[in-house]
Formats: structure tokens, sequence, C-alpha cells
């Protein structure tokens, strides 16, 4: 009955929707990716470029003069907290620029983009205009549409068993002796399911360590509670249970399973619900970098992860639950960030590797039904290139200012100096660079520290650029991609 309330409440929604976009057209594009993928930091150069544009010969309607002009507007959702687009611009160019705050909820933000079509016989028509709604969420909570099929016992025994892998085992066994000692046929013990939910999210935030570089598993709150932090909602963790049978009343694990029904119907389905059955258009970032770096098995996981949010967004009937909250995406684009950590040269490279995961997720998931791209991106660049002479050879080298404390050997950086770094090139063959899972460079420094991992901070931007306008590598693809139709 709930699942029916659901169905009527996003057929009338649609319903109003259509009908007020029938003359011009609106778009609900939804930003997400795992925490740090670089969310904040994208939304605030893609809002920067519509209202103040910059170099983005790519970006059609911008680059023939079609573009009137773009503004805020107030978002259509008063429940849901604001994008705050200006203090993260004010971050990102004050006199102490600085990255943006991450994100750690979901936030929302509306832009009323002024465009000409072109008109028939070379002349354009004026004064039509493009809504366009951005949905910002942490990538975390995508993955939790898995919860919506599983019961309480099929959760924890997939999770149980998916710590077992080599890279998890260790970082899993301090959660899983406290598992062992729990008894769930036992009496309801509050403060033992406190230590097990604590010790699990250890596990799942240990995880998502830079080096470790693994995607993550559900619950997504687990690790991004947004308003939820420190709520009862998330005090539970997967039981090791027998095969069939029922919870004992009054036993640890009903209560276990009392609170993943309310977190599924509580958190889970609302947000499904609300927020994600309504995109249009969807943008995932990956930190692909970040995962070729920390080798083979972050690189598997990734894939593994891919295919998960491409069944989240697939068109098909596995349950009529879950096909209920797919969104109706007709685009959907994976885009590699932070590829200002390399010569432009290793752009392409980049963008070959993510479109090999993404095309063997899409075999994996089934997917079929929107259009896919993928695209290797820098919403901010913080870099610039020149070459350098080691002994007899010209090398391309990448150059921007570390922030303030990253260190490389004994190095510690002032936050003022500028220093130029060999990135390091990714193979030419995305075969390669998937088996090796990665990238072996000649990012050390002299005294072996690697330089992979440095920190830059936000560039420099001319006083005299005001409204400054960032620099980006293919932002202005992304965009084309992402709205460029709407725009005829
Ligand atoms: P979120 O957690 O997905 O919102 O990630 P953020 O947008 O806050 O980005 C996390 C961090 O990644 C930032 O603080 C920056 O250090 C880095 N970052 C994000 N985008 C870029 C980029 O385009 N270039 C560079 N060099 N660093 C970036």
């Amino acid at each position: 009955f709930e699942g029916l309330l659901d169905e009527a409440r996003i057929v009338a929604r649609s319903l109003a929707e259509a009908a007020a976009g029938a003359l011009d057209p609106t778009i609900r594009l939804g930003v997400t990716g795992l925490s740090r993928a670089g969310k904040t930091v994208f939304l605030t150069a893609l809002v920067q470029a519509l209202v103040h544009g910059g170099r983005l010969p790519a970006f059609r309607a911008y680059a023939q003069g079609r573009l009137a002009g773009a503004r805020l507007a107030p978002q259509p959702d008063d429940a849901v907290p604001r994008f705050e687009v200006e203090t993260h611009l004010r971050a990102l160019t004050g006199p102490d620029r600085s990255w943006p705050e991450s994100t750690r909820r979901i936030s929302e933000l509306r832009v009323i983009v002024e465009f000409e079509s072109p008109g028939l016989f070379g002349g354009t028509r004026a004064g039509r205009r493009l809504t366009l709604d951005i949905v910002d969420y942490p990538g975390e909570w995508l993955l939790d549409l898995a919860l919506l099929g599983q019961d309480f016992r099929t959760w924890s025994a997939r999770t149980i068993a998916s710590s077992d892998g080599p890279t998890r085992a260790p970082i899993a066994a301090a959660w899983r002796a406290h598992l062992a000692t729990l008894n769930p046929a036992g009496p309801e013990d509050e403060s033992a399911a406190r230590e097990a939910a604590a010790r699990f999210t250890a596990y799942l935030r240990a995880g998502r360590d830079e080096r470790v570089a693994l995607s993550t598993l559900p619950p997504g709150r687990f690790l991004m509670p947004g308003d939820l932090e420190g709520s009862p909602a998330l005090t539970f963790a997967p039981l090791a249970l027998p095969e069939t049978g029922d919870a004992p009343s009054g036993s640890m694990w009903a209560m276990m399973e009392r609170r993943y029904e309310a977190y599924r119907s509580h958190v889970v389905r609302p947000f499904f619900r609300d927020h994600f059955a309504r995109l249009d258009r969807q943008v995932v970032l990956v930190d692909a970098l970040a995962a070729l770096n920390a080798g083979p098995e972050a690189v598997a996981d990734l894939e593994t992860a891919l295919t998960d949010v491409l069944s989240a967004f697939r068109h098909g009937h596995n349950s009529w639950l879950s096909s209920l909250f797919r969104p109706r995406v007709d685009r959907l684009l994976f885009a590699a960030t932070k590829a200002d950590h390399l010569h432009h040269t290793s752009h392409d490279r980049l963008e070959a590797i993510l479109r090999r995961l993404v095309g063997r997720a899409i075999e994996r998931a089934e997917f079929g039904g929107a259009a896919v791209d993928v695209v290797a991106l820098a919403a901010v660049r913080a870099t610039r290139e020149a070459s350098a002479r080691q002994g007899r050879d010209e090398l391309p080298v990448i150059i921007g200012v570390p922030e303030k404390g990253e260190r490389s050997g004994d190095q510690i950086f002032d936050g003022e100096e500028e220093i130029a770094v060999f990135p390091g090139d990714l193979p030419a063959d995305p075969e390669v660079a998937l088996r090796s899972g990665g990238y072996r460079g000649r990012a050390h420094d002299e005294a072996g520290g690697d330089l992979r991992f440095i920190k830059f901070r936000p560039p420099l931007l001319p006083v005299s650029e005001r409204p400054p306008q960032l620099p980006h590598i293919r932002l202005d693809r992304t965009l084309e991609f992402l709205i460029g139709d709407a725009l005829k």
C-alpha cells in the first residue's frame, strides 16, 4: 500500500512538472560521486561558467553567442538546503584561496539560462529559457538502492562475506572479532549494538582511506549521515544469522532487524522517492586517479561500484519496488575528476581508461536506455604545464602550489611556493592500466617521496578579472553533453 501511495505521488508530480515545462525546458540535473570525488568544486565551477562565462569553445550555445545570460533563482523545494555557491566561490577565489567545504548532505540550486534558439533560415528565436535545477548529493546514498531489495538476513550475509577479501579482511578484523561475540538469539543489548555499529562504521570508513581507495558499501549514511548524525536510526550492524527461522522476540536479532527496516523505510525510500526518482540527467564524478594509484584491487572495486551505480539508473523491472524509484534519466555522464594532476598528453588516456571501465560495467549491469558518455576533466585547474630538462631529456611537468603542510620526503611546503612535478604517464593501452592498477609514473622526488598525492591549492587568478573566470579542463564539453541539446 505504501508503494501505491508512492506511485500516486510520483505520477501526480510528473504531470505537474510536465505541464510547467511544456513551453520552456526544465532539467533536473543530479551531481553525485563518493566523498572527495570533487562534487562541490565541480558544481561551483559549473554555475560560475554558466553565470559568468569563460573559455568554453565546446559549449556550443555559448560559443555561438546564443546565451543571453544566466542567473540564480529561488529553488523549487523549500525543504532541501540550498547549495551555497557564493560561499564556495568566495573560498576558491578569495585572497586566501582554498578549496570549499565538501558535500555532506543533499543540496539544491536553481539556475535560469536565457538563450536564443537557432531559428529557420539562419535566424534565431530569442527569449527562451532553460530552468536548470541542480541537486548535489553524496554518492554514498546512491548505493543504498541495493538495500531496497535485500532483507536483513540477506544484507547481513552479503556484507559479512564481502569483508573476507584480501584488502577488506585486515580492516574488517576489529568489527568481525566483535561480531563473533554476539549471539543473535540472545537478549537485546543496546550497548553491544552501539559497539557493533561503531566498529562496523570504522571498517566502512577505513575502506575509504586515500591509500586503500575502496569504493563504498551500503548503508550510505554510515559514512555520510547528513542530518542523521548520531541518530539511533544508524545504530545497527550485520549479524551472523541462521539461514532460516525468525527472530525471537526481544532478541538482539529482532532489534537489529527492526532498525534495519526503519533505515530502509524512513531514510532510503524517501530519498529515492523525493529526490532520486525526479532526476532527468546525472553526472557521476569519479576519482579514478586515486583508484589507479592505489592498485588493482581498488580499480576492480571501482568497477563494481560503477556497475551498482548503473543498475540504479537502469530502466529495467527487476523488482517493482526499485523500478518505481528509478529516475527517468536520459543522459548519464561519468567524469574522472582532477585531470589537472596529469599532463594533457594523458587526459585522453584517463578518459579511455574510464570508458573501458564504464563499458564493462554497462555489460555487467545490462544497462540500456540512457545515453552514456565519459570525460576526464578538472572543474578547477590548479596546475599549468611546462617542460623541464632532466639530463638530456625534456620532460613534461606540471607546476602548481602545494597546499600548506603538504609533504614530500623531508620537505614541508609553505603554501606559497610553486613546485614542478613530473606527473608520470598513464599507459596508452587502457587494458594495461587496468590490469596493473595503474599509473607508475616518474612522480617521485629525489628523496623518494611520492608526489602523486600532493594536493595543490586552487589557482591564483588575475586580480583584474572580476568576476573571476576559473581555469578548467573540459568543463565546456561536459556542459555541452549535459544541457547542450536543451539550448536549441
Ligand atoms: P566532494 O566531497 O565530492 O564535495 O569533493 P570536493 O569538491 O570538496 O573536492 C574534494 C577535494 O578534491 C578538494 O578539496 C580539492 O582538494 C580536490 N579537487 C576537487 N576538484 C579538483 C580539481 O578540479 N582540481 C584539483 N587539483 N583538485 C580538485
